[in-house]
């Protein structure tokens, strides 16, 4: 019997490589699978809403303050078609795929394609290190621009503010004072939230969101939304599955 085709290993900075080496026994036409789960959209503009979570296997960056550090190196392996049924057998109309970082998989893309055809409302978290050129445009793209204290900045891909829609959102991270400045200059400097929903949110246990909140009124950029991690107030913040 012929071996299954591999899917190549993404291309990424030779200190990630053993960070997706995971990946090299998922077959094409499969993904590694961390959870798949029915909850509320804890961040976004679709914050509060009933939402359907798969989260993807892996991830090629290491943000110090990282809260889904269990999906780094534990996954299962699922045919895309059996994860296509799981997601729609939660009978939600919101989808969300996150990770780990997903568009390390190339089946997520058809994945995504196949669960807005089926009618579903699909929303895309990215780490923004990945190419998100290739992300079916009904997708509702969440992009992470991931600031100097998360340890990534360096991983940060410029060019896919080209690639990104007026309807997509653009989120930051604040860890700190020094991550709020960079991020209001980031966005007066592309004129981010002329172009995208933005969205800042503080690291739960560094930054007070009092602080922030603060620091976002004297910046006077009124179009940037602050938001909590909700599901870190609805249940306790080291709580998973949810
Ligand atoms: S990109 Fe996301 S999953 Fe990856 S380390 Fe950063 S926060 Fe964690």
């Amino acid at each position: 019997m012929s071996e299954p085709l591999r899917t190549p290993l993404p291309d990424v900075p030779p200190e990630a490589r053993a960070r997706v080496a995971m990946l090299a026994d998922v077959p094409a036409g499969e993904l590694l699978i961390h959870e798949l789960y029915l909850s509320v959209q804890g961040e976004s503009t679709f914050a509060g809403l009933p939402c359907a979570f798969v989260r993807l296997a892996v991830c090629d960056s290491r943000c110090v303050w990282c809260d889904t550090p269990h999906a780094f190196a534990r996954g299962t392996r699922m045919t895309r078609a059996a994860v296509r049924a799981a997601a729609l057998a939660l009978a939600c109309p919101l989808v969300e795929i996150t990770g780990g970082e997903p568009l390390l998989q190339p089946d997520v893309f058809p994945l995504m394609t196949e669960l807005c055809d089926a009618g579903r409302t699909v929303l895309l978290e990215t780490s923004g290190a990945r190419d998100i050129s290739a992300v079916d445009p009904r997708v509702h793209v969440i992009m992470d621009l991931k600031c100097p204290d998360s340890g990534e900045e360096y991983r940060n891909r410029w060019a896919n503010l080209g690639a990104l829609k007026p309807t997509d959102e653009i989120k930051f991270v604040i860890a700190s004072r020094r991550d709020w400045d960079w991020a209001a200059a980031t966005i007066r400097a592309h004129k981010l939230d002329e172009r995208f929903a933005c969205l800042v949110s503080c690291v739960f246990d560094r930054v007070k969101p009092v602080e922030l909140v603060g620091w976002l009124l004297e910046s006077a950029l009124w179009r940037v939304r602050t938001q909590l991690q909700m599901h870190k107030y609805i249940w306790e913040p080291t709580t998973r599955g949810v």
